[in-house]
């Protein structure tokens, strides 16, 4: 079942003040494009919007469109991509075409345009649709119709203002916070893609209402470069930002322990009104870009307890370069969120079946591994240094942790109202209740 943009699926939603009773179970939502998975970046290139076409097919063949309620999202409009980014870096990207190298030689130089981020049909209408499914899922969340809203075409988090990085144009996730800051007071975002979340982190890099946490591998040289431990903010932001630099081919038990240790008195300090999640595939083992040798269990649990707080979410894809597993580990994790235990024996009418040939199972055995080079001693060093961080952004004077600032909750304005710049000032610079 697709619903449209302006159905109701929560009919009993206007009864809420009525009844102040919710179901234990999670709402959830599926924002899904059916267009988006359709986009070629060219042949050899490692990104495949396809995967969300597969991921998908396995969603549906588990049945587990059944457990949530699954829309159509509109595109993300122009002047909605153009509340982070600069007008002419649209502009450029709504009409530029893959014969027009030499036409725009030094302009491809100056938005990044190359190799890496190329130039293909249809690369606009892509990022709007990407762009358009996660602006939905923040807007079912923001009008309460909703606890965790899914798109595994978003969560292309290295975009820039103004510059297209890592195979990402248009940053949906920085939209869809954008968004959430007009009726949240606090966003938490964490990423568990292999790389650095650097294009979410330098957009609220000067913030205290968005905590950007980010697990990845680092070397001061491995894609993009950033993330070192001491990268955590700046001016009103500074603390506010969290790197977790991973050395190649970390395990489970590492990941996830580490994970829970630091988001836990995260959540617990930053006190979220929403997380969002980015949920890159690239951290699994195997992967063609990847160095880490996570199972797709392990990174779902990621995904498990962080859903554990009852916190409205925003889930979203990101990087994954092994096709099969990356619609795995998506499907398991949409498993994981409408709380439905599927078994790992892969759905025989799904029309990929084939693709997951020799073992047709949601959970593959990983056998060969990554070096581990992390030692327990760094993921303890790391463990430490983060509650320290956490200890400062518990004490900055600026921020009431209880409180949603009223002068935001005046901003329930209809959806399509797009933030002018005096407004981002607003949202980004008010100190809550400062
Ligand atoms: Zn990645």
């Amino acid at each position: 079942m697709v619903l449209e943009e302006t159905d109701t699926p929560f009919k009993d939603v206007e009864y809420g003040s009525f009844f102040s009773f919710r179901p234990q179970k999670r709402r959830v939502t599926y924002h899904l494009d059916e267009q988006v998975g359709n986009y070629h970046y060219g042949d050899k290139h490692p990104m495949k919007p396809h995967r969300i076409t597969i991921a998908n097919h396995l969603v549906m063949g588990y049945g587990l469109h059944n457990k949530m309620d699954v829309y159509s999202p509109r595109k993300a409009t122009f002047n909605e991509m153009a509340s982070f980014h600069r007008e002419d870096y649209l502009d450029f990207l709504q009409r530029v075409t893959p014969d027009d190298a030499e036409t725009y030689a030094d302009t491809f130089q100056n938005f990044n345009i190359g190799a890496d981020c190329p130039i293909f049909d249809g690369v606009y209408e892509f990022s709007q649709r990407s762009a358009g499914a996660s602006l939905d899922a923040s807007r079912k969340l923001t009008q309460g119709q909703t606890d965790i809203a899914i798109n595994w075409s978003g969560g292309l988090h290295h975009a820039k203002r103004a510059e297209a990085s890592g195979f990402c144009y248009v940053n949906d996730i920085v939209l869809a916070i954008l968004n959430m800051l007009r009726y949240f007071p606090r966003v938490l975002y964490i990423d568990i893609d292999i790389h650095h979340g650097d294009g979410v982190q330098q957009a609220f890099y000067e913030s205290d209402r968005v905590l950007t946490v980010s697990f990845h591998k680092y070397n001061g040289d491995f894609f993009p470069a950033t993330g070192n431990f001491d990268e955590n903010g700046i001016k009103g932001g500074k603390y506010f930002a969290m790197n977790i630099p991973l050395d190649d081919g970390i395990g489970d038990d590492q990941y996830t322990s580490l994970y829970k240790s630091i988001i836990e008195p995260t959540i617990n300090t930053f006190q979220p009104s929403a997380i969002v999640l980015q949920c890159g595939a690239d951290s699994l083992g195997y992967d063609r870009l990847g160095v880490f040798n996570l199972s797709i269990r392990a990174h779902g649990e990621c995904v498990k307890f962080t859903k554990s707080f009852n916190i409205p979410m925003l889930v979203v894809g990101g990087g994954g370069y092994t096709l099969r597993n990356v619609a795995r580990a998506w499907c398991y994790e949409t498993s994981i969120c409408v709380d439905e235990s599927v078994p790992s024996q892969l759905p025989k009418d799904t029309s990929y079946y084939e693709f997951f040939s020799p073992d047709y199972t949601l959970h593959p055995k990983l056998i060969t591994k990554i070096e581990n080079k992390n030692s327990p001693k760094m993921l303890e060093d790391l463990r430490i240094r983060a509650l320290e961080q956490l200890r400062y952004l518990g004490s900055a004077p600026s921020v009431q942790m209880q409180q949603i600032p009223p002068d935001l909750t005046g901003h329930l304005d209809e959806e399509d109202e797009c933030l002018n710049d005096e407004f981002l000032d607003k949202v980004l610079d008010v100190r809550v209740n400062g």
